[in-house]
């Protein structure tokens, strides 16, 4: 760590921000000036693994991309201790995105999709995240173990992006006005024998959460109620908001990926104008929670007419989507029987 100076005005320790970026990490951030809270998440060799790992279609793979990053920015924020779990379900290219978080610090993420569609949204070249994912809806779990009660918010997919339906969740579920963004690219480089890539992903996210519980009112949006054309009442919003949501607004892809822009380099370019403070950065690691014992047990919940049929070859045999480990039982230990 750098050395600590003072800064004279705030008498808050402050020090220079790190050149370049410090990847798999979360870094939160406050601007007080402008009640905004934030977080800026930058992956390199974790989004990397795991998207290499699956070999999908890379329309497929930058969309999943941005599921992780989102999945990360709002997992890392939970005060308790379980998994966070976003899912998309749709009728588009790609039926189902799954990333599963543990606390503090692990991340697994899988896709299921279409091949054929997919291969013709490549053709067509429509293959923008809202164009994959279709209509459907966004599911959010939090699952703190099989004793305490699961919360599940939903919202609808309908077309639009991810960054979309993260809006539309912090309106209507938590009335936070929120922004998110997201961006995945893969990273070329010259190597010895042709170019090699790695995928890169980063985002922000802001959050307006004003002390004054009267500033802190949004527009309420409930048009589920609302007679049709009737005029819904928009609420002003804040300044403090307005200003800290056009500044990160002009967050440009590339800044939330290079490897030469750090974390607290992005904030301070935000938002050196009102101040801003960071905070820990907390690190991420791409890891899966299957093993032997889970999947047995697993097997063992199955009806004894479903463990039966999947005997292949006098052997069961079952790969883990999310890391495609691969494990296999002899029918007995699992209390099937061999046709
Ligand atoms: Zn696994």
């Amino acid at each position: 760590m750098n050395s600590p100076m003072m800064n004279p005005e705030s008498a808050i320790p402050t020090r220079a921000p790190s050149a370049t970026t410090v990847d798999d990490t979360v870094l939160p951030f406050e601007v007080a000036k402008l009640d905004l809270r934030g977080r800026v998440v930058r992956l390199g060799p974790v989004v990397d693994e795991i998207l290499e790992k699956h070999a999908y279609p890379k329309p497929v793979a930058k969309l999943l991309g941005e599921a992780l990053v989102l999945t990360v920015m709002l997992g890392s924020a939970l005060k308790i201790e379980g998994r966070f779990i976003l899912q998309t379900q749709g009728d588009g290219p790609v039926r189902m995105l799954v990333v599963d978080f543990m606390t503090p610090n692990k991340v697994r993420a899988c896709a299921r999709f279409d091949k054929d569609s997919v291969a013709e949204a490549i053709a067509s070249g429509n293959t923008d995240g809202g164009a994959l994912l279709g209509k459907g809806h966004l599911a959010m779990t939090i699952d703190q173990g099989p004793d305490m009660s699961r919360y599940q918010g939903l919202v609808a997919l309908d077309g639009g992006t991810l960054e979309d339906a993260a809006h539309e969740y912090f309106l209507r579920s938590e009335q936070i006005p929120t922004r998110v963004r997201l961006a995945v690219a893969e990273e070329l480089r010259a190597a010895a024998g042709g170019a090699s890539h790695r995928w890169r992903a980063g985002g922000i996210m802001l959050q307006f959460l004003p002390k004054s519980p009267d500033r802190a009112r949004v527009a309420d949006l409930d048009p589920g109620d609302a007679p049709e054309g009737m005029e819904l009442p928009t609420a002003e919003e804040d300044d403090a908001w307005v200003e800290g949501r056009a500044l990160v607004e002009t967050v440009e892809d590339v800044e939330l990926i290079d490897p030469e822009v750090s974390s607290e380099r992005l904030v301070y370019r935000l938002f050196h104008e009102p101040g801003v403070r960071v905070f820990n950065a907390t690190d991420v690691r791409a890891e899966c929670s299957c093993s032997r014992e889970a999947v047995e047990s697993m097997l063992k919940s199955f009806s004894q007419d479903d463990r039966d049929h999947m005997v292949e070859d006098g052997r069961i045999s079952v790969t883990c989507e999310f890391c495609s480990a691969n494990y296999q039982f002899a029918p007995a230990d699992v209390g099937a029987n061999e046709s």
